[in-house]
């Protein structure tokens, strides 16, 4: 048996994965059980901030595991204080709260709101998110993950969340009753396609939210990390909000999550919520490593020159391709959207070409390279891109 007939036999088949056995990693470089090497564009999907096994975290991880894994939140460690200093350091926000994945953070954050709804808005409970993002895949995070896929194998799901339009204030505005806590939004969605909002999108939400004392919770789960050019991409938008949720790119390859919020809005009470894992001292210490590194760098600055590099090549792959019919995104989270169902052939293409891209959508490819990629990377993952395209259309032809 190969690995591929191993998986169908043993698991849960509900990844689409690609037909490649990742075993050892290095910079921007993966290889996989044959020894083939490929130039990774995916990250793990926006994780891998310092692309693997870069030396920086390996020594933060392999110190840290020689004094101390994990204690629970009975007791106060170093690591942990560390990483909420930082992240409060360079965000607007006060108070922190550290779990293990996006939809944890995210669920934390939506109960926040709920809080916030009890004590200041006489009991309200309603989130108002929107449609097309990606929460999560906890049942509540399907609820407010604004995608009937996710969502229809699931009902009843849980009650208090409503999908409205994204980059629509109207619809917000409409969507607002004396039940509604709070708004959830991506500053970017990323799952749902990389769709950029309006200008003011984001700035009309927190008006909104401050005229009914709604809590504005963004989910930065994808776009924080300096992934979009700024160490959180909400710096982008003139706001601040009262909540953020942070993870993938967090600890660069650790499980880890985040809520930050600021002081007013920091409402949880003693025993009102927790975790046993969350914020353990490995998972923080990793974390530490990588915001210093990124912050020392300035990798938000280099995430946003890396992007509009690749953003100028795709936009010449355009006058060559006419399947090509949009490519968007900010920083080093880009799409490149086609006219047809090629995406999947076409990530193939560039796999058997020593290429990993993430076929987003049927007709969307997503590139969420790590943060240290440099220009001689970006120009050798759109040559192999133009020759994948080259092969593709003319099959399609
Ligand atoms: C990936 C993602 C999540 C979920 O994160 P998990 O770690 O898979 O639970 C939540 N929100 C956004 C915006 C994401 O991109």
């Amino acid at each position: 048996m190969n690995w591929t007939e191993i998986e169908q036999k043993d698991f849960m088949q509900v990844f689409e994965r690609l037909p490649v056995t990742l075993v050892k990693g290095r910079g921007m470089y993966v290889r996989d059980d044959k020894g083939k090497r490929y130039l990774d564009f995916v990250g793990g999907i926006a994780v891998l901030s310092l692309g693997h096994c870069h030396p920086v975290l390996v020594k933060a991880i392999n110190r840290q595991s020689h004094k101390l894994f994990h204690t629970s939140n009975l007791f106060y460690t170093t690591p942990q204080l560390k990483l909420a200093r930082l992240l409060l350091k360079n965000s607007d926000m006060q108070r922190a709260f550290f779990a293990n994945s996006g939809a944890e953070a995210v669920e934390g954050a939506v109960k926040l709101a709920r809080r916030w709804g009890h004590i200041n808005l006489s009991g309200a409970y309603e989130v108002i998110s929107a449609k097309n993002s990606f929460h999560g895949r906890t049942l509540s995070m399907v609820a407010a993950t604004g995608q009937p896929k996710f969502q229809h194998p699931y009902e009843p799901l849980p009650t208090g969340f409503i999908n409205v339009p994204f980059d629509d204030i109207s619809a917000i505005k409409e969507a607002t009753t004396e039940k509604t806590c709070a708004v959830l939004l991506e500053v970017i969605q990323g799952e749902g396609g990389v769709n950029v909002p309006q200008t003011d999108y984001i700035k009309q939400v927190r008006q909104w939210c401050d005229e009914k004392n709604l809590l504005l919770i963004l989910d930065e789960v994808q776009t924080g990390v300096g992934r979009c050019g700024t160490l959180f991409a909400y710096q982008q938008c003139g706001v601040i909000p009262d909540v953020i949720a942070l993870a993938k790119g967090l600890a660069g390859g650790v499980p880890i999550g985040a809520v930050l919020a600021t002081e007013k809005a920091s409402v949880f009470a003693k025993g009102e919520h927790g975790t046993t894992f969350g914020g353990n001292a490995l998972a923080c210490a990793a974390s530490c490593a990588v915001l210093e590194y990124i912050i020392k760098h300035d990798l938000p600055a280099h995430a946003r020159n890396m992007g509009e590099l690749m953003l100028g090549g795709l936009k010449k792959l355009q006058q060559e391709f006419q399947c090509i019919v949009d490519m968007r995104g900010k920083g080093l989270l880009l799409a490149l959207q086609f006219n047809q169902d090629i995406a999947k052939d076409v990530a193939l293409a560039c796999l058997d070409m020593g290429l990993l891209v993430n076929n987003l959508k049927p007709n969307i490819l997503r590139f969420i390279p790590p943060l240290i990629v440099q220009p001689a990377d970006i120009n050798k993952a759109l040559c192999i891109l133009q020759k994948a395209l080259y092969k593709i259309t003319e099959q399609h032809r």
